[in-house]
């Protein structure tokens, strides 16, 4: 008898305590082992907190995004737009030495998690580059080892998917709430943003992975108006907290 194992897979958190921990209760009791997809910081006001209940989780593992590059001062940031620059900056200085340390030390993707699915942050070729397109997605799949490749860094829900040459793209949503992963396809799939999404949709996104072929996509509703006051009272930029509302 094999046992199906579930993982609980988080994507650009961003310092949204408040969205982290509506996932998690949300998903309390479904998931056996954590992964994270980087992008725990940056943007958001609680990293301290959030690094320190990822920490909680014990994640089985976990890659660095741009904006943890960026926090510990392993990346300039120059290549950032101003209000992630000035946000980065200040997250840089909210660290406590031990979570700069952490952030300095994660390893970058991709990761492989079993025979199945590997990880990374922006695509398997190149940690900081974004897939949005049916062109990135096929240099994706090429640069992939395993037939599940789990990517964030775009924010944007999605699930590329290939049987031969021919190649789909899929949002997951209400309609399309879970996968049956088939044996003859190779995937490149992004769970979404826990803490910033940008599909318009302001809850939290995340999946979970079930070892005997399946991937569940899941949305939460949280306390947006407490992470823009947190926003707010620490003097972050306005635009980082209205765009939360709508999901932008
Ligand atoms: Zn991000």
């Amino acid at each position: 008898m094999s046992t199906t194992l579930r993982y609980l897979i988080l994507s650009d958190i961003h310092a949204n305590i408040d969205a982290l921990d509506a996932v998690l209760e949300a998903a309390a009791d479904e998931w056996d082992r954590v992964v994270v997809l980087g992008d725990l910081v940056g943007y958001g006001a609680e990293p301290n907190a959030v690094i320190d209940r990822v920490l909680e989780l014990a994640p089985v593992a976990i890659i660095r995004g741009n904006h943890d590059k960026a926090a510990c001062g392993l990346d300039t940031g120059e290549n950032f737009n101003q209000v992630a620059r000035y946000a980065a900056a200040w997250t840089q200085e909210q660290l406590t030495p031990e979570h700069r340390d952490f952030l300095r030390d994660l390893p970058h993707g991709p990761t492989e998690i079993d025979e199945r699915l590997e990880i990374c942050h922006g695509a398997p070729f190149d940690e900081d580059h974004y897939i949005f397109d049916a062109v990135d997605a096929q240099h994706a799949l090429e640069a992939a080892t395993r037939p599940v490749c789990v990517f964030g860094h775009t924010h944007l829900p999605v699930i590329f998917s290939a049987v031969g040459a021919q190649l789909m793209a899929d949002v997951p949503d209400d309609d399309l709430p879970s996968l049956t992963l088939q044996a003859e396809a190779r995937y490149l799939i992004n769970p979404g943003s826990v803490g910033q999404p940008r599909d318009g949709d302001p809850r939290a996104a995340f999946a979970l992975y079930l070892t005997d072929g399946v991937m569940i996509f899941r949305r939460v509703e949280y306390n947006v108006s407490e992470a823009q006051r947190r926003i707010s009272a620490a003097g972050l930029p306005q635009a980082l907290a209205n765009r939360l509302a709508i999901g932008r």
